[in-house]
Formats: structure tokens, sequence, C-alpha cells
């Protein structure tokens, strides 16, 4: 990073959240496919729509910054995303969502502190509408966050209740199932 001022590391960090969320708009597509829950499916589809809005937000910024919208690697979300990829091989569904949800809230947490930084910047440097941009897009995925949280404690309920159903059966093999 070769950035001597505020200025200079705001545009440095933009570009880095705009390759971020470039990267994003291509995995999930492949989460939603991955999803068992429909719940969970639809969430990662509405971030989605989110997410091209997000990369069309930043080249606004850009825009009222008087700089040229570019992508530096991201190498944090390379690393995050390569690491979801790995959690989608889980057998079972619920184990999968839960792991899906855990990826996806690892993502929103690094796009949370990256807008909330250069939000900052930006409020400092007296760039209000970069701030404002900047602050819409972080309230939406702090929004994504918390929903993913909602849907990741009805999976885990979902889990353990299959979970105890097991147990049960393996102690009673005569045991029927009660029309549950
Ligand atoms: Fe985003
Ligand atoms: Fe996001």
């Amino acid at each position: 990073m070769s950035a001597n001022n505020l200025r200079e590391l705001l545009i440095e960090e933009l570009k880095d959240i705009y390759d971020a969320e470039h990267r994003i708009t291509k995995a999930l597509p492949k989460m939603a496919e991955a999803a068992d829950s429909e719940e969970l499916a639809s969430a990662f589809r509405k971030h989605l729509k989110q997410t091209e809005e997000h990369v069309r937000r930043l080249e606004q910024v850009f825009e009222t910054l008087d700089e040229k919208a570019a992508r530096k690697e991201c190498k944090a979300m390379v690393g995050l995303l390569a690491e979801g990829k790995e959690l989608m091989d889980e057998d079972d569904p619920n184990v999968k969502d839960a792991a899906l949800i855990a990826a996806a809230q690892k993502v929103e947490h690094y796009e949370m502190a990256s807008y909330g930084c250069v939000r900052t910047w930006a409020e400092l440097l007296g760039e209000d509408e970069a701030r404002g941009l900047l602050q819409t897009t972080l309230d939406e995925e702090g929004a994504t966050d918390k929903k993913l949280t909602e849907i990741a404690g009805s999976l885990n309920i979902e889990a353990i209740e299959d979970e105890d159903e097991e147990m049960a059966r393996v102690k009673s093999p005569s045991r029927k199932s009660s029309g549950r």
C-alpha cells in the first residue's frame, strides 16, 4: 500500500472493497444454489441484488471523489470465499446451511469493518456525499448480518432436533415415529 495521506488511504481501501464486492457477486449465486433451506437461499438471492447495487454505489463514490473506479485484489475476500467453498461439501443439509451462514457472516463482518472505516474517513475529509453512500451500504450489510443470525438460530434447532430423534431411535429401536 502506498498511501501518504488519509485521502489516498480512502481511495486504496475503496479499490479493495470494490474488488471484494465483485467477487461476492460471483459467489452468492453458488451459495444460494448450495443452500438447503429456502429461507437461506432467498436471503442469499436478495443479498446478491443488494451487492450488485453496492458495486454501482461504489462507482458513484469514486465519481464524487473524482477518481476512476478500479479494483485492487482483496486478498482477504479471496481467502474468505475459498474457505467458504470448502464448507459447501458438508453432507448433512442443516450442517451445510450452518456452515454457509458462517462463511457468509464472515464476509459480512469484513465488509462492515471496511465500510465503517471508509465511511468515517469520508466524514473526516468532508466528503459528505461519499459518506452518505457508504453509510447506506454499511446499513444493508448490517441488516443482512442480522438476518443471517436469525436464520442460523432456526437451522441449528432443527439440526439438534434431528440428532435427538436419532439418539432416541438408537436407544429404543422399537420406537415408532409418533407422527411428529
Ligand atoms: Fe456488499
Ligand atoms: Fe455483503
